[in-house]
């Protein structure tokens, strides 16, 4: 095996297989031996494995494909100012799904996608102060960012040119082991489990951002377009936020609209039905462009439409010129897209589920199983709330 340093973007550094191209943050440097270093760390010259559901190359994740692969690779180790977390549940993102079948490009392959990680701190690096062994940490998508542009300085880190992402550019938490900087990484509120916290690390993080997008004011009315994941979080974060807020919520399938009811929506219907009365702001998760057009005909004037999501599929995209200026734009109505979160947003976030006993609905799979998941969310089939992977079993 040869092994050649490397730097992340991150400042971290790696290790590379020279010949496998595997990522192995794990480096042996001349006359000593570079281990799980940091307080507490084991110093041997055994290089550690881990299971982990690796992605070789994109691929489709339908029904019966298997684009990941259970495999053991090397375990990160803490370098200065990070952390190794052993990870006990890792959520399931429709993000997941794009860098998985491609639609968002990893920097480098193989690549362990996830990107809500939950579990305890197994190792620490120098210079860490604000996580010891043992406490439950959350990895989230925002990996790090350089703190210094002028997006960074402006509270908008979400946006660093430099944004290095859990899951796609670094190695995720579909594995046992995931390292991340300690500057970027979650307490998790003791209230909260870990199944129930790892889909607030974007699910809901993206859901809250996208609630503080949609800027809703006293009398507003607000409508969820799909009703997954980010959505049944979304629907509680809004009316814990505004307990007065109607909320109508736009899905295709009755469970999810089922769903929607008892969550508290006040309204529920297929996107081409008309809801009791416009809304002022419609978040949309859904992958497609039917629903955006047809919601933006629902759009109050004034009204705002965020769309949360990283990518759409071009399969629909002719419904687009179904687009009418005057119907679906003109009065001051506005379309925002969301793209990552802030530590901000994952910070508060939790801090707003832990404060209302939040209860995310989640479906668990072993981490084996990763395909599974993903197939389902490829087919939208069979889903309620968010799936978690179990790996810590
Ligand atoms: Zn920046
Ligand atoms: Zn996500």
């Amino acid at each position: 095996m040869v092994v050649r340093r490397e730097r992340h973007a991150s400042k971290c550094v790696a290790a590379r297989d020279r010949v496998s191209g595997a990522v192995l943050h794990w480096l042996p440097a001349p006359g000593r031996l570079y281990s799980r270093a940091g307080r507490g760390a084991r110093r041997d010259d055994t290089l550690v494995h881990m299971r982990a559901m690796q992605l070789r190359h994109p691929a489709p994740a339908g029904p019966g494909a298997s684009p990941l692969e259970l495999v053991q690779v090397e375990e990160p180790v803490a370098s200065d100012g990070e952390i190794v977390v052993k990870v006990a549940v890792c959520g399931v993102c429709r993000t997941d799904l794009d860098v998985v079948e491609g639609r968002v490009a990893a920097r480098r392959y193989p690549v362990i996608p996830g990107h809500q990680a939950v579990g305890r701190v197994a190792t620490v690096g120098e210079g860490v102060t604000n996580f010891r062994v043992g406490d439950r940490a959350g990895v989230a998508w925002i990996h790090w960012a350089d703190g210094e542009c002028r997006w960074c300085r402006s509270g908008r880190e979400n946006l660093c040119p430099e944004f290095v992402s859990t899951g796609a550019d670094v190695n995720g938490g579909y594995a046992e082991y995931v390292s991340v900087p300690a500057a970027f990484a979650h307490a998790i509120p003791e209230m909260l489990p870990d199944a129930e916290a790892a889909p607030l690390l974007c699910a809901g993080a993206i859901g809250w951002r996208s609630l503080r997008l949609a800027n809703l004011s006293e009398g507003e009315r607000l409508g969820l377009v799909g009703f997954g994941a980010s959505g049944h979080l979304v629907l509680q974060l809004a009316r814990h936020r505004h307990p007065d807020l109607p909320v109508y919520v736009f899905a295709r399938n009755a469970d999810e609209r089922a769903f929607a009811r008892h969550l508290g929506a006040a309204w529920t219907g297929d996107t081409a039905e008309s809801p009791p009365a416009r809304v002022d702001a419609i978040i949309d998760t859904t992958p497609a462009w039917k629903p955006i057009v047809d919601a933006l005909g629902h759009l109050e004037v004034g009204g705002r439409l965020i769309i949360n999501a990283i990518r759409k599929s071009d399969a629909d995209k002719a419904e687009l010129l179904r687009l009418d200026y005057a119907t679906h734009l003109w009065m001051e109505r506005e379309i925002r897209s969301v793209a990552n979160v802030t530590r901000a947003d994952v910070r508060e976030t939790l801090a707003a589920a832990a404060s209302m006993a939040l209860h995310a609905t989640v479906q668990r799979f072993p981490l084996a199983d990763a395909n599974v998941a993903l197939a389902r969310l490829h087919s939208a089939a069979g889903m309620r709330g968010a799936m978690v992977l179990d790996v810590d079993v």
